[in-house]
Formats: structure tokens, C-alpha cells, sequence
């Protein structure tokens, strides 16, 4: 990317979180001059991610904080979209929690009897086929699949006619912009290779998924999680995942991998599944698990929506509604996702 950009806002990345923040932005203010850049990466997350969202997550059946306001963006996110589109982006699915040992059993039982888990968790009943659930299993309830290739394409196609969309790769070089432009970058994991922004505790994973054919159709199943998920999808194939790993930050699939998810999946359902497609991505995670949003300590003109981790279905219309605010309104971003909890490890 060599050449000055004449725009009031640049956005680097075009994945759920970049696109979302422009989206957000331009409906609130469409005289706003903005440039989005994005290189076109082939493995990035968004790519990958299967879209899952689950509200009880965790070893531990733990409710996601501020799950409400999480799931009212992203319903908002949706019909949004829709009124250009007459498409539905989110589906709303049971998601069967197969219980991997007592301890989470245990877990589900203290959990279901507490009047903040009422309408999340209900006692698994039965499905219409067999699944294995010999430690038990539970029903989570207002979860389901964002389906991200087309909401981002979408969304997309919608900027095109509004703003200017650059194909073309960042690199950190401010001298490229000029001071009064503000510049919001969104572009996923390798941000902790950007040296503005290298003090944060990036904490990348790794992680992988299969798209596999089923023997019959399940397309009326709900998703079933043992630690991998199964996800039916409407063609008759379905997708499982995904891994988790911290040591290797490669886009190569594993044959470990693939046999850790093959695993989890036949213990869930006997089935032995043929494998279409194997992909491994890497999800942009802050040590502690939550977004990261808003200025640079020093280079308040430069921000930052990050750290979606695993969930960037769930976080991404949040994240953008919040930088959203704190832009045109100064709305302050809440603690728990501002940048600011980590100024402290900013040395100017
Ligand atoms: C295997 C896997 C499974 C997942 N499953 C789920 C799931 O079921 N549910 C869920 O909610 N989340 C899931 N996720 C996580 C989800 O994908 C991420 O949280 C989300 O995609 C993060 O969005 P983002 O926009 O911050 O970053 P990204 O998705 O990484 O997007 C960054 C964008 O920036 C572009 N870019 C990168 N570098 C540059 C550069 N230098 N210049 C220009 N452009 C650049 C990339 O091409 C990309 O388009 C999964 C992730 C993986 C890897």
C-alpha cells in the first residue's frame, strides 16, 4: 500500500469486526469519508469460524457477561442487514451440552436450579436420533449460527456503494496517513506484530475444523458440544469444531487434529463421517478473553477493536456498536472491554 489515502476514517481489516465497525458508522452518518483495506486473506478467521454462538459456555456451564447486551446487538446487527437484503443472517438453535465427565455434571446441576440461569438451561430430553451421553447432557437455549461468510458478504456489498474499499495489504507505517485522519484497526491476530499496538497480551490460538458429508439427514438436529462442536448445516454436510492450540500459530491442518475432532464427534454419535474439507485459522485472543476496544494512549487519532477470541460472532456487533459510540458521541466503552485496563503496560 504505497499511495495517500484521501478518507476522515480508515479501516484496516475486513473480517467481522472491521466490516461491522464501517457498517455501524456509515448508518449513523453517511457523509462520513471512510476508506476500508483488507488484503483478501484466504485463512482468516472469519473465514474459517463456523459461527457458533453459545451463551453458557465453558467447563465450568458459566453464562457469558453481559450476554443480553451481546445478543441484542447482534439481533439488531441482523435485521439491519436485513432491510437491504431480505436475507436472514442468525439462526437460533438448540444446542445439546454433552457432559464430558461428573465434574461437569455437577456443574450443570448447581447451574440449572439458579434463577439467572432460568430460560438458558433446561434438562435434555431426547433427540431425533442417538447421541451418547454417558456422563449426561443438557440443553442450552437462545444460542445458534451466525452464518459469517454471508453476513460479512454482504455487508460488504453494501459498503462498496458507500464507502471505498481498498484490496490491499497494511503494513505499520503512520507516515502514510495523515494527522487528522482517524484510523481504526480491526485487522485480527497479526496486530501483534504491529509495534502501536505490541504492548497489549495478545494471546493468538490456533484452532480447526471439518467439513464432513452425513450419512442421513440431520438438518433438523440441534448443535450437539462434547468440547467440539457439531454443527449440521442444510446441504447435507455438517462442520465440526474446532481446535484449540496456543504453541503454533501455522495455517497448516494437522492429521492430530483431524483425529482429535473425528474423536469427539463419533463418541457423540457413532457416526464415522466422510471428510470434505479440513481449515485451520487463527482466532485474535487477549489473555483475558475479552475484547479489546478503543484509543491508543498516545495516538488518539489510532484505535483498535480486537481480541474476539473465539466468539467473534457473539462480540463483533457489540465491539462495533461500542467504538461506534465512543466516536460520534463519546460514549465511554465499558471497563471489561475498553483498551484502557491495559495502559498500564504501555511504555511511551
Ligand atoms: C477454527 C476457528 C473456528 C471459529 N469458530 C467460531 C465460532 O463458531 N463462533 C464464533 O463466534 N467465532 C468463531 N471463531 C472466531 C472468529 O472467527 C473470530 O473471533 C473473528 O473472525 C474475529 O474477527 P476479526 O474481524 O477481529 O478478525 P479476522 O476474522 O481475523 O479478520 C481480519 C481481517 O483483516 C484482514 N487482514 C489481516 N491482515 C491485514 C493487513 N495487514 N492488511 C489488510 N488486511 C488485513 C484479513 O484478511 C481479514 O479479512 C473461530 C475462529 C477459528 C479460527
Amino acid at each position: 500500500m504505497e499511495k495517500k489515502i484521501n478518507s476522515d476514517i480508515i479501516i484496516v481489516g475486513g473480517g467481522l469486526a472491521g466490516m461491522l465497525t464501517a457498517f455501524f458508522l456509515l448508518q449513523h452518518d453517511s457523509s462520513i469519508k471512510l476508506t476500508l483495506i483488507d488484503n483478501g486473506f484466504y485463512s482468516a478467521a472469519w473465514r474459517i469460524a463456523a459461527g457458533i454462538i453459545n451463551p453458557v459456555a465453558g467447563k465450568r456451564i458459566v453464562k457469558t457477561a453481559n450476554i443480553e447486551q451481546l445478543l441484542s446487538s447482534l439481533h439488531h446487527s441482523n435485521s439491519l442487514l436485513n432491510q437491504y437484503t431480505g436475507k436472514n443472517y442468525f439462526y437460533p438453535m438448540p444446542i445439546v451440552r454433552i457432559f464430558r465427565d461428573d465434574s461437569e455434571q455437577l456443574s450443570w446441576n448447581k447451574k440449572i436450579q439458579r434463577e439467572d440461569y432460568l430460560g438458558w438451561l433446561s434438562p435434555y430430553t431426547s433427540t431425533s436420533f442417538p447421541i451418547y451421553t454417558p456422563h449426561g447432557a443438557g440443553i442450552i437455549h437462545c444460542g445458534g449460527r451466525l452464518d459469517i461468510i454471508g453476513f460479512v458478504n454482504d455487508i460488504t456489498a453494501w459498503l462498496s456503494m458507500h464507502c471505498t474499499i481498498l484490496h490491499d495489504t497494511f503494513f505499520p507505517d503512520t507516515s502514510l496517513f495523515s494527522s487528522n485522519q482517524l484510523i481504526i484497526m480491526c485487522y485480527g491476530w497479526e496486530m501483534m506484530y504491529n509495534p502501536l499496538w505490541s504492548w497489549l497480551p495478545f494471546a493468538p490460538f490456533k484452532g480447526e475444523v471439518l467439513t464432513i458429508e452425513m450419512p442421513r439427514d440431520f438438518s433438523q438436529s440441534p448443535i450437539l458440544n462434547n468440547g467440539t462442536y457439531f454443527l449440521p448445516l442444510k446441504n447435507g454436510t455438517a462442520r465440526i469444531g474446532a481446535t484449540i492450540e496456543h504453541d503454533t500459530l501455522t495455517y497448516t491442518p494437522t492429521e492430530q487434529a483431524r483425529q482429535e475432532l473425528l474423536t469427539d464427534f463419533t463418541a457423540m454419535t457413532g457416526i464415522i463421517p466422510h471428510v470434505l474439507a479440513h481449515h485451520a485459522g487463527i482466532r485474535p485472543g487477549i489473555e483475558d478473553r475479552y475484547p479489546v476496544i478503543g484509543k491508543h494512549p498516545v495516538h488518539s487519532n489510532t484505535m483498535i477493536v480486537n481480541g474476539l477470541g473465539g466468539r467473534g460472532a457473539l462480540y463483533a456487533p457489540y465491539c462495533a456498536h461500542a467504538i461506534t459510540d465512543l466516536l460520534l458521541h463519546n460514549a465511554p466503552i465499558p471497563h471489561e472491554y475498553s483498551v484502557e485496563r491495559y495502559y498500564h503496560r504501555f511504555l511511551p
